[in-house]
């Protein structure tokens, strides 16, 4: 039986991952090798959309499994055109670009806009623009892109025409725009920096900006899309419209598939030959997406995601009374920061550690937000019991 120590023996050490091993999951709880219950507020990093092994997905999953696996670009196939009709139904979109994961769907993104302005505008308008603190992926395009030098320095060179402001500070974007801006990428709730909610005005005010000087709006979706905040994406909320959308995570519930939404004017930009990838629009990948969207844009879900939302934030309230240990809780719906206190900053990593121990899984987002990503379909019953468990950790936590 291979074990967690296999891991520091064969693997690339790019993860520091836990010291135990989960081998199976139903719905919002998992069981590792030693039959160790968990209860799931991480769905994977906010992957799971329907928790583990929801029977829609499988049934998808095992029919396209005996039917067709793999046919090369040079074939379309029934699940992509089955799931790129369904996205333009149930969004602003006219086209659809199918790839592998959030980064690749970010880096088609960037690629496409600046090729936009590239044929409408001439070849010195490519310049990016996205936040401070933003996250986008782990391509060399996408960590320039990103706003946290952490994750681009010591590479070498980084592609060029890329800054970044402030997040939520208008002023800050408005002094970087001109008419040489391609575009402007930004998170709707800054993931991993930490769940931070963009504000209504600031959004629209970059809209607007968008707008005056002919730059695409690219929305990275890739956490906050797919039902996570309570509609199917999270622009909805903002009353501003995308030209360039891009998903991933939820969107396949664990199986890897990342998208791009845009418009067909966009789009055409992408004429044969000019982006590709082998695994994009993959059958089986898209055989699941497709069960998912099924499940997950129906009022029943998407307005379970507020109700749930609330309820973890009522909770949340009543047990920061008695354990005062977060100063805040942001997010939207079913993406949600706990900001530690002042007093215990720095500590995520190690609460996440100590709820693992009593049989929670949570996810941080950098050291000073405990971030809960659970299943958009988590029961009550596992969200009080992944509560108490919680409650569990904390005493710990102020005990140490
Ligand atoms: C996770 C994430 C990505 C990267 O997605 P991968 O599938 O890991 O490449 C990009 N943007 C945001 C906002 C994310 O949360």
């Amino acid at each position: 039986m291979p074990t967690r120590a296999d891991f520091d023996r064969y693997l690339v050490p790019t993860y520091a991952p836990a010291d135990f091993v989960p081998v199976l999951g139903a719905g919002s709880r998992l069981w590792d090798q030693n039959d160790r219950e968990y209860i799931d507020f991480a769905g994977g990093v906010a992957v799971n959309a329907l928790g583990h092994c929801h029977p829609a997905l499988v049934a998808a999953l095992e029919e396209q499994a005996t039917k067709l696996w793999h046919v090369s670009n040079w074939f379309v196939n029934e699940p992509a055109l089955a799931l790129a009709r369904q996205l333009v139904n149930a969004t602003f979109a006219e086209r659809i670009f199918f790839c592998n994961s959030g980064a690749e769907a970010n880096e088609a993104a960037l690629k496409l806009a600046r090729r936009v302005a590239h044929d409408r505008f001439g070849a010195q308008k490519y310049k990016i623009l996205s936040a401070v603190n933003s996250f986008h992926g782990r391509t060399l395009f996408t960590v320039s892109v990103g706003g946290q030098s952490k994750y681009s320095d010591g590479f070498g060179p980084k592609p060029e025409g890329i800054a970044h402001f402030e997040y939520n500070n208008l002023a800050s974007l408005e002094a970087l725009m001109d008419d040489d801006v391609a575009c402007v990428m930004l998170e709707l709730i800054q993931g991993e920096g930490g769940v931070l909610p963009a504000s209504k005005e600031f959004l629209q005010g970059a809209r607007a900006l968008c707008d005056k000087h002919n730059a695409l709006l690219v929305l990275d979706e890739v956490q906050t899309g797919v039902g996570r905040t309570g509609t199917l994406f999270a622009h909805e909320q903002f009353g501003v419209t995308p030209d360039i959308l891009s998903s991933a995570k939820s969107l396949g519930g664990g199986f890897p598939i990342g998208a791009i939404l845009t418009t067909a004017d966009i789009a055409k930009h992408f004429s044969p030959g000019v982006h590709g990838t082998t695994y994009g629009g993959n059958p089986l990948a898209c055989a699941v997406a497709g069960a998912l969207l099924d499940v997950v844009n129906s009022p029943e879900v998407l307005d379970g995601v507020k109700t749930k939302g609330q309820y973890f934030r009522d909770r949340l309230a009543l047990i920061n009374a008695e354990f005062p240990v977060f100063s805040e809780v942001r997010g939207m719906g079913l993406l949600l920061g706990n900001v530690l206190a002042p007093q215990y900053a720095g500590r995520a990593f190690e609460l996440l550690g100590l709820c693992s121990k009593h049989g929670l899984m949570v996810l941080i987002a950098g050291p000073d937000v405990v971030r809960f990503a659970p299943s958009l379909v988590i029961t009550e019953a596992d969200i009080d019991e992944g509560l108490s468990r919680f409650v569990a950790a904390l005493k710990d936590f102020i005990a140490a």
